[in-house]
C-alpha cells in the first residue's frame, strides 16, 4: 500500500476507530500514536529517539515527521502524554508549534515538559493541563481514563479511551512491580474490573516480549545495590538512568544505611531530583553534599551519582572515567557502579569507559556481576497476567522493534487472543470482528540540526555523511570570457590525509592536471557551467582516486570574468 502525504485522503468511515502509529512502531523511541474518530484527532505521546552510529554526524536527536498531520491540525482535541521519558515526552518542544493541541499529563511528567518547553520559550503558549492519577476525562469525542502502572519513572500511566463504542486500553509503558519504591504500586483490581468492563483493544508495550519470565522488582534491584556498595572499602560512583525515581531513592537510603553522603554530578540528574521533588517523591533523599566539601569527607563516606550510564561523552561518567572532571577526580580502589543496562549501539562506548575506569585501578560492578538493574518493561509472564487480566479481543503489539512486536504477537495468539501487527505509517481500522489496515501515510525521522529539524533522507546529510566519510577536496578556477583561465587552478583537500604525498606538491600537481583537462575541453563543454563542472569532478576524482584511493566529496568553485 503506498503512503499518503496527507492524513485527509485516508478513506475514514463516521462511527469507526482507527489507530495510526507514526513513531515507535517497529523501531525503540519517538513513540507517537495518533487516534482517528468522526474527524477527530487524539494524540497519545511525543517522543525522540536518539542518534547512533547509523545517522549523519552531528544528529543526536531525532523526532518522527508528522507533516502527515499539517492538513488536520484543527481537528487534534489533545496530546496525551503517557509519562516522562524521552520517548515519550522528547519531542513535545520540538513539534507542538506544528501541532498547538492542548497537552494532557500527570504532575510529574508535566513539569519535565514545563522544564523542556520553557527551554524552547514555549511555556507560556502551550495550555499544559494536568491530570489527577485515575482521571477520566472527555476530550473531543475520545473519553480517556489515566490507569496509573508501574515503570521506571514516577506515574507510567496506561490510557482506557472509550469512543464510539469502542474501549481501547493503550498500555504505554509499564511492568508490574510489586515494591516500585516510589509511587504506588499497581492496582491490580483495577485491570481485573477493566477485564470485566470488556477491553476490546490493547495496543501495548512490546519491549521486552522475547524475554521470559518477569522483569523484576526495584526493591530487589535495591538490595542487589545494598549488597555491592556496603562491600566497597572507599568512594563509589553510582551512574544509573536520571529519571529512574525509584533508583535514586534507593541510592539515597542505601547512603544512610552504610554512612555514606550524597553527592551529585551532572545536571540531568539535578533535573530530575527537582522535579521529582517538587512533585512529591523522593521525600526521604538525604541533603547533597557539594562538590567544593567532598575533599573534607573520607572518600569511604562518600556516594557519587554521576550521570552518563550509556556513555554519553559530555555526561559526568565519561569525563570521571577520562579523569577530565573538574570536580572530582577517582582514585585507584574507588568503585564505579552502573546500575543500567548497556543500551544496544553504546556497547562501544561503554567498554571504552570500563577500560580507562580499570587503567585507574577502579573495580567496575556492571548488571552483569550483580542484580543491579532491572527493567522497566514487561517480560512475557507479565504480559501473560495483563492479557489474562484484560481479556482483550486483539492486541496491537507497539513500542519495539520488528522482531519484539513479532514475539509480543505470537505470545498474544499463544494466549488464544488476536493480534493485529502494525507497523509505522500503518492505518489500522478498530473493526471489532477484525481490525483491518485501510490505508498508509507518510512517516519519517527529522533529525535535529541546530534549530531546525530536517528529513534524514535530506541532501543536506547524505552530504554531511559524505563529507565525513571521504573529506572533501575544493576547486577554484577563474576563467575569462574567451574560456582561458585567468589565475592557476587551485586545489585544497579537508579532512584527506595525503599519506607519503606531500600536500604542496599534490596541489600543485592537481593544478597542473586540471590546465591539462581545460586544454582539451570541448568549447561546448568550457560553456556549460554543469559540463565543466562535472568533467572535472570525474577526471580529478579518478586522479585522486588513484594516487590517495580515497574518493572525496568535490566542489568546483567556478568563476567567470
Ligand atoms: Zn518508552
Ligand atoms: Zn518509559
Amino acid at each position: 500500500m503506498k503512503p499518503v502525504a496527507n492524513i485527509s485522503q485516508i478513506p475514514f468511515v463516521d462511527g469507526q476507530v482507527y489507530f495510526i502509529p507514526l513513531g515507535g512502531s517497529g523501531e525503540i523511541g519517538m513513540n507517537l500514536n495518533v487516534y482517528q474518530c468522526n474527524g477527530e484527532f487524539l494524540l497519545v505521546d511525543v517522543g525522540i529517539t536518539f542518534g547512533d552510529d547509523s545517522t549523519p554526524p552531528g544528529i543526536d536527536v531525532i523526532c518522527p515527521d508528522i507533516s502527515v498531520l499539517r492538513s488536520v491540525r484543527d481537528q487534534i482535541r489533545a496530546i496525551v502524554i503517557t509519562h516522562a521519558h524521552e520517548d515519550h515526552v522528547g519531542a513535545l518542544h520540538y513539534l507542538w508549534s506544528q501541532l498547538k493541541a492542548p497537552v494532557y499529563c500527570t504532575a510529574f511528567t508535566a513539569s519535565v515538559a514545563r522544564r523542556k518547553l520553557g527551554e524552547a520559550g514555549l511555556l507560556g503558549q502551550v495550555p499544559l493541563h494536568e491530570v489527577a492519577p485515575g482521571s477520566r476525562i472527555q476530550l473531543g469525542c475520545f473519553d480517556v481514563e489515566w490507569v496509573t502502572l508501574t515503570h521506571s519513572i514516577p506515574e507510567p500511566n496506561a490510557l482506557v479511551i472509550r469512543v464510539a463504542g469502542r474501549i481501547v486500553f493503550h498500555t504505554g509503558d509499564w511492568k508490574l512491580d510489586p515494591h516500585p519504591i516510589e509511587g504506588d504500586d499497581y492496582d491490580d483490581k483495577r485491570l481485573l474490573a477493566l477485564g470485566d468492563s470488556g477491553i476490546e483493544f490493547v495496543v501495548g508495550d512490546s519491549t521486552n516480549a522475547n524475554i521470559e519470565g518477569w522483569s523484576g522488582s526495584e526493591a530487589e534491584c535495591r538490595q542487589a545495590l545494598l549488597e555491592v556498595i556496603v562491600k566497597q572499602p572507599n568512594r563509589v560512583a553510582v551512574t544509573c538512568f536520571s529519571s529512574n525515581t525509584a533508583r535514586l531513592s534507593s541510592l539515597g537510603d542505601i547512603a544512610r544505611e552504610t554512612g555514606r553522603r550524597v553527592t551529585v554530578l551532572g545536571r540531568s540528574l539535578f533535573n530530575y531530583l527537582q522535579t521529582a521533588k517538587a512533585t512529591g517523591y523522593l521525600k526521604n533523599f538525604p541533603d547533597l553534599v557539594p562538590t567544593e566539601d567532598l575533599d573534607y569527607l573520607p572518600r569511604s563516606e562518600q556516594l557519587i551519582l554521576a550521570t552518563g550510564s550509556q556513555g554519553e561523552p559530555r555526561a559526568a561518567m565519561a569525563r570521571l572515567a577520562k579523569g577530565e572532571h573538574q570536580d572530582l577526580l577517582l582514585e585507584p580502589e574507588d568503585t564505579v557502579v552502573f546500575s543500567s543496562k548497556v543500551i544496544p549501539g553504546n556497547e562501544k562506548k561503554l567498554y571504552r569507559l570500563y577500560d580507562l575506569l580499570s587503567q585507574k585501578n577502579v573495580r567496575v560492578v556492571t548488571e552483569n556481576d550483580a542484580a543491579i538493574h532491572v527493567s522497566g518493561h514487561p517480560c512475557r509472564d507479565e504480559l501473560r497476567w495483563m492479557y489474562r487480566a484484560l481479556r482483550p479481543r486483539y492486541v496491537i503489539p507497539v513500542h519495539g522493534e520488528e522482531r519484539h512486536m513479532s514475539a509480543h504477537a505470537d505470545l498474544v495468539t499463544d494466549e488464544g487472543l488476536g493480534a493485529a501487527r502494525v507497523t509505522n505509517g500503518d492505518v489500522l481500522e478498530l473493526n471489532i470482528s477484525e481490525p483491518s489496515l485501510i490505508g498508509r501515510v507518510h512517516t519519517g525521522r527529522l533529525g535535529l540540526s541546530g534549530s531546525s529539524l530536517v528529513p534524514l533522507s535530506d541532501r543536506s546529510l547524505s552530504e554531511r555523511r559524505a563529507l565525513a566519510d571521504g573529506g572533501l577536496m575544493t576547486l577554484t578556477i577563474v576563467l575569462d570570457n574567451k574560456t582561458r583561465l585567468v589565475t592557476e587552478p587551485q586545489v585544497q583537500f579537508i579532512g584527506v590525509p595525503s599519506g607519503d604525498i606531500d600536500p604542496e606538491s599534490l596541489n600543485r600537481d592537481l593544478s597542473h592536471a586540471t590546465e591539462e583537462i581545460l586544454l582539451e575541453m570541448s568549447s561546448r563543454t568550457l560553456q556549460s557551467d554543469d559540463s565543466l563542472r562535472a568533467t572535472l569532478q570525474r577526471e580529478l576524482g579518478a586522479l585522486v582516486r588513484q594516487w590517495l584511493g580515497v574518493k572525496p566529496k568535490q566542489l568546483v568553485n567556478l568563476v567567470r570574468i
